[in-house]
């Protein structure tokens, strides 16, 4: 290997962490490290930042650029298109190299392949590293040499496949570029919010940055997974990780989770069966992004064909009260107010509020993926298009259509003394557990104690679930039939 004077250019995207990071482990050990972060205006695409990742981006770069300032190196700041900022970058500093760690989004491989290509026309050479999957998206095959789409045989390809490699420690020694770098300053990129300033639930909620995400892993891990299996559907509890954001912004590596779980089930201090649990989540994501990899057009277009023609209704007074948390059934309320408090909602009320918008309302996947797109500090193109398309029925290994959920007996049985309910829906606090998920069906004196007034102070429900479910098992019908 060659140590040279020249620079070499970092570029950070989807990877705000220097542990486990083989992109900035082969710039420091080849010469002085120039890491940049660009705002690049060519990423907009059909998915522009929204507003919950815009918050997470300013705290995790702000904590990226201290712990590099730590080490004496200062984390360039660039805004424009991602090529033009690299050209300017490259010319400035003499870089004659780039390197970075792989994106897996349709529109990122996509720009990633032009700047690459432009770039060595150039004589600028690119090095790409997978620091985001245990698996590359091309590695695991069916037997037919081609993608899967049914998790269970996805799951066991990726156990069986050779090991990832052992996680890297952060660069002991960097060398900083002899002339200082200018870049933006963070602040001006205005990716806080501030009229109004919306986000003091996602303050109260989250660290962003990769020493916290380290520490929730190995509390998590070591703590708390091995109860996984059994209170992992309870969001009434504290039963999963919460590193989905930590793990979008890549402050943390899969493989560095799936390390501090193996470790604490060597060392005996989480039950195996639980973090065994926990891990297969990790194969989850993995399936997501082996998924939006094979099938690029999925994050707007079904999986399966059929349901492009299936008759959505969407109507906006519905949508509106589904996004606002106002729809009368309890637990998707709860749900959709602790996305807009804190920017995140628990897997099984996902399922829940999910199912709800697009069977209960007929409104299509797309219209909530969206509202999660914006609202979500994890939102993931890959597990958000996977996890909508999987409830509406038309992606791979998805629910079947006519499994159709009902609110209240979800409710009643992962939430079963209604305390969830009672922390995002403070209206119905005073209800008793018997009534918590139903409030309508209440005696009118139970709901005059708790001084609850349907209509008034909670909404009645806005669809009734057994005809709404009669028009959807129609509405399915009609597209298999077409
Ligand atoms: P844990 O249960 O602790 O799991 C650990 C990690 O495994 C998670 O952080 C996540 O990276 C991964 N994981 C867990 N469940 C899934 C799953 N079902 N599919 C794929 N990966 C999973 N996850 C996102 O990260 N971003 C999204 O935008 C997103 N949108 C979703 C939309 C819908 C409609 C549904 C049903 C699910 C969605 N999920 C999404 C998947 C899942 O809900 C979250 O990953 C999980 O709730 C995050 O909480 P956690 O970190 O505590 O998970």
């Amino acid at each position: 290997m060659t140590v040279t004077s020249t620079p070499i250019i970092y570029w950070h995207r989807q990877d705000l962490r220097l542990r486990d990071n083989p992109a900035l482990c082969w710039a420091a050990e080849r010469g002085p490290v120039i890491p940049v972060y660009i705002l690049c205006d060519d990423d907009a695409g059909r998915w522009p930042l929204g507003g919950a990742s815009r918050w997470w981006l300013h705290h995790s770069l702000d904590h990226l650029r201290q712990t590099y300032a730590k080490r004496g190196i200062t984390l360039v700041f660039r805004r424009g298109m991602a090529l033009e900022a690299l050209h300017a970058l490259a010319k400035e500093t003499g870089a004659k190299s780039v390197t970075w760690n792989r994106c897996y989004e349709p529109h990122a491989t996509e720009r990633d392949t032009q700047i690459k290509n432009a770039l060595h026309k150039n004589g600028i050479t690119v090095t790409s590293h997978n620091a985001a999957l245990l698996h590359e998206p091309w590695d695991i095959e069916t037997v037919g040499g081609g993608p899967y789409r049914v998790f269970t045989p996805f799951h066991k390809a990726c156990m069986a496949a050779p090991n990832p490699p052992r996680t890297l420690e952060a660069p002991a020694l960097m060398a900083a570029p002899a002339t200082p770098v200018p870049g933006d300053d963070l602040h001006a990129w205005r990716l806080l919010p501030n009229t109004p300033d919306w986000a003091s639930g996602l303050r109260k909620s989250w660290e962003p940055g990769e020493a916290n995400a380290y520490e929730v892993a190995r509390d998590f891990t070591e703590d708390a997974s091995g109860g996984y299996k059994a209170d992992r559907d309870r969001p009434d509890k504290p039963g999963t990780s919460r590193l989905s954001p930590h793990l979008h912004f890549g402050e943390i590596s899969p493989q560095q989770i799936w390390e501090l779980a193996e470790s604490a089930i060597a060392e005996g201090k989480t039950h195996a069966a639980g973090a065994e649990a926990f891990l297969r989540q990790l194969i989850w994501r993995e399936f997501s992004y082996h998924l939006l990899y094979h099938f690029p057009a999925t994050a707007e277009k079904p999986l399966q064909p059929s349901f492009a023609h299936f008759p959505w209704d969407t109507d906006e007074v519905t949508l509106r009260a589904w996004q606002r948390g106002r729809t009368g059934f309890p637990i998707v309320d709860a749900g959709m107010r602790q996305l807009w408090q804190t920017g995140w909602m628990h897997n099984r009320v996902r399922m829940i509020v999910a199912s709800f918008l697009v069977k209960d309302l007929l409104i299509p996947w797309q219209e909530g993926a969206r509202w999660f797109w914006d609202t979500l500090v994890d939102a993931d193109l890959a597990n958000n298009t996977a996890g909508w398309q999987w409830i509406a029925g038309c992606g791979a290994d998805a629910a079947p259509y006519f499994r159709i959920f009902n609110p209240v007996l979800q409710g009643k049985k992962f939430d079963p003394r209604g305390d969830y309910v009672r922390r995002f829906v403070p209206e119905l606090a005073k209800l008793p557990d018997a009534h918590i998920h139903a409030p309508w069906l209440a005696p009118p004196e139970t709901l005059g104690k708790a001084g609850v007034i349907l209509g008034k102070n909670y909404p009645e429900p806005i669809v009734n679930h057994a005809a709404a479910r009669l028009r959807a098992l129609d509405a399915y019908r009609q597209t298999r039939k077409a």
